[in-house]
């Protein structure tokens, strides 16, 4: 490992930004060590915070999943994709109409923050790219109509993310592809991508806490969105190993690139003097 990443933190962070898939959880099950990390920073009353970038589910059913998983969580310590995108398009285009490419929890949010959504390519003003598993000819037809034939419509997508890692090593395409069926048939380019890296989802996640950015630190298992976007924002920055990133991908990055830390397991942000107090070994979670 390179001489400037660190193993383990000497110290306490302010505030903690976690990712969740790969990161506090794979799968239906948690990952080594998340549950008693998080109950320590809880109980030393360290803010803590979630982050997603998957827009088919909203932060209601995540606090549902954390919650199945033995880690209750206040729906607004979590913020996703479907709740960065509908504050976006508020602030942006409150008037516009959309067509989601996308499945209920968008459709819904953005229902309930007023907009109208439509199907009729005459009269769309912001294509929706999104992770939809309910993607179709149809569909793209309408985006197609709405940004080539009319020339009205413009290209925005919820997270620029291509797949979707699953246990096991599968996956599920994401947003991306989408993105570029649209952009293939259309010859435009996506205007704004509003997930990981972009810096809008650590605003959106650290709201309401009176913390410097400096001194938090964000948590993930993927280079390109967690890491990515720490490092744009200045803040410290841990990978953990147990999801999509290796450790010979880290050996790969240049200085600019790498991480603060890169862990074996999410509990190791806790550093060792403290691991030592509360008598935690490797063998035990
Ligand atoms: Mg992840």
């Amino acid at each position: 490992m390179d001489a400037d990443v660190r193993v383990q933190p000497t110290e306490l962070h302010e505030a903690y930004v976690f990712d969740l898939d790969g990161t506090i959880y794979l799968g239906d099950h948690l990952l080594p060590g998340a549950a008693r990390l998080i109950h320590e920073l809880r109980r030393r009353e360290i803010p803590v915070r979630f982050l997603s970038n998957n827009p088919t589910k909203d932060p209601d059913q995540y606090a549902r999943k954390l919650a199945s998983l033995g880690l209750p969580t206040d729906v607004s310590d979590i913020a996703n994709t479907v709740v960065t995108t509908t504050r976006w398009l508020l602030a942006h285009h409150p008037d516009a109409v959309l067509f989601p490419i996308s499945e209920e929890p968008l459709k819904n949010a953005l229902r309930v923050a007023g907009f109208r959504l439509s199907e009729d390519p005459a009269e769309i003003d912001i294509v929706i790219a999104s992770y939809d598993r309910g993607f179709d000819y149809r569909k793209l037809q309408i985006a197609f109509d709405a940004i080539w034939f009319h020339q009205r419509a413009f290209l925005i997508q919820t997270n620029p993310d291509r797949f979707c890692p699953f246990p096991g090593g599968r996956g599920e395409p994401d947003c991306a592809s989408i993105t570029a069926a649209i952009e293939a048939c259309t010859s435009t380019r996506c205007q704004v991508s509003l997930g990981k890296p972009d810096p809008i989802m650590l605003r959106e996640a650290l709201e309401g806490l009176d913390v410097d950015l400096a001194d938090c630190v964000m948590v993930g298992d993927r280079l390109q969105t967690d890491i990515q976007m720490a490092l744009d924002a200045g803040m410290a920055s841990a990978l953990v190993l147990t999801g999509e990133a290796t450790a010979d991908d880290v050996r790969a990055l240049g200085p600019d690139h790498l991480p603060s830390y890169v862990l074996d397991r999410v509990d190791r942000l806790i550093p060792a003097s403290i691991w030592d107090e509360l008598g935690w070994t490797d063998t035990l979670d």
